[in-house]
């Protein structure tokens, strides 16, 4: 019988515990690689424009996450989706955001934030709708507030695994405190050049951040993702890898790294859902400005079996998504709906 680690960690009362110790750290804002310092507990902000209660876009099952996920493997009537919730703001700046409106759109303090009791009624509410998972979208700026709430919540009755859906551009030290919270990482790794990633999306030295940060998710999880007998994941690391135009993601780069550092077992998720959204249609962004051709996408599906990746699932070309996907819609336009395992 599946239960979710977190659960353990309350009943020892080392949840409540990490809830305070990252909660702490608001006061001096370190919780990302941007180290900004700033007192949240007191509503200052600064890079992600975020102070100290959470904001909360949007919450509602999603049905185009990877099948493990969404359960769209399940088929009709069947998949209870990921109970997505879209954190407001962002620590990055991703000139090509499908989220553009909730993570750069909203002005500070535009959106005013949610008690963590209301948060954790959220994720509560979620679970009465049948989601097999609960994702926290962009969670890495408002992770001290998640970790309070979801200590609230299973309080309350909270048994779903929970998805640590980010940028990458986390900080090691709170990914320690994380251990044993989130039963899955997801990070999606952006860039294997730190020029792109400053042009792009205003992260200084992502290429060694995200690195750190996936290594010790790594750690965590090991190369194994734990399926429930429905196919459903309940414990693991995905790396989430999208195709750029013009490979500005430097995948190829990426995924030696990911073999090299890591092990060819882990789990990817090759995503072709890039379109031109946010300030990607700009001029500046000339080389962001088109969807990606089949040449580069049999480009990367060479990679993957030249360097000898084993699990995961590749996105069909033709699955990419609409361009107006609003994940405030609860769109259920299944990227990954019908996605093949690349190495059965
Ligand atoms: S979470 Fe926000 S305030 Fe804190 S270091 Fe990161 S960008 Fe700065």
């Amino acid at each position: 019988m599946f239960e979710p680690s977190y659960l353990s960690l309350l009943r020892s009362g080392e949840l409540r515990r990490r809830a305070a110790l990252l909660d702490a750290r608001l006061e001096a804002c370190d919780i990302c690689p941007w180290d900004c310092r700033v007192n949240r507990r007191e509503g200052q902000t600064k890079v992600c424009l975020s102070g100290y209660l959470p904001v909360v876009a949007a919450w509602t099952p999603h049905f185009g996450e990877e099948p493990a996920l969404s359960g769209s493997h399940l088929g009709k009537g069947k998949a209870g989706g990921t109970g997505n919730v879209f954190l407001g703001h962002c620590n990055l700046r991703c000139a090509y955001c499908q989220n553009f409106q909730i993570s750069q759109g909203l002005k500070r303090g535009q959106k005013p934030g949610m008690s963590f009791e209301e948060l954790a009624g959220v994720l509560l509410e979620l679970q009465q709708r049948g989601c097999h998972n609960i994702g926290f979208v962009s969670p890495t700026h408002f992770v001290p507030q998640i970790v309070r709430a979801v200590e609230l919540a299973a309080k309350r009755g909270l048994r779903l695994p929970l998805v640590y859906n980010t940028n990458a551009y986390d900080e090691v030290s709170v990914l320690r405190l994380l251990e044993g919270i989130f039963d899955i990482y997801l990070p999606d790794m952006k860039y294997s050049d730190d020029e792109a990633a400053w042009e792009y999306s205003k992260a200084p030295r992502y290429v060694e951040h995200s690195r750190a940060a996936v290594a010790e998710m790594y750690r965590q999880m090991g190369d194994e993702l734990l399926l429930d007998e429905q196919g459903l994941a309940r414990r693991g690391l995905i790396i989430r890898l999208l195709i750029l135009p013009n490979d500005l993601a430097g995948l190829r780069e990426t995924l030696e790294w990911i073999r090299g550092a890591l092990s060819p077992r882990v789990t990817l998720s090759v995503m072709t859902q890039y379109f031109p959204a946010g300030r990607a249609t700009e001029e500046r962004f000339a080389l962001l400005g088109r969807r990606i051709r089949a040449s580069e996408y049999e480009k990367v599906l060479g990679w993957l079996e030249e360097l000898g990746f084993e699990n995961g699932w590749v996105q069909p070309l033709e699955a990419q998504a609409p361009d107006y996907y609003r994940p405030d819609f609860g769109d259920p336009s299944m990227p990954f709906a019908d996605a093949r395992d690349f190495m059965p």
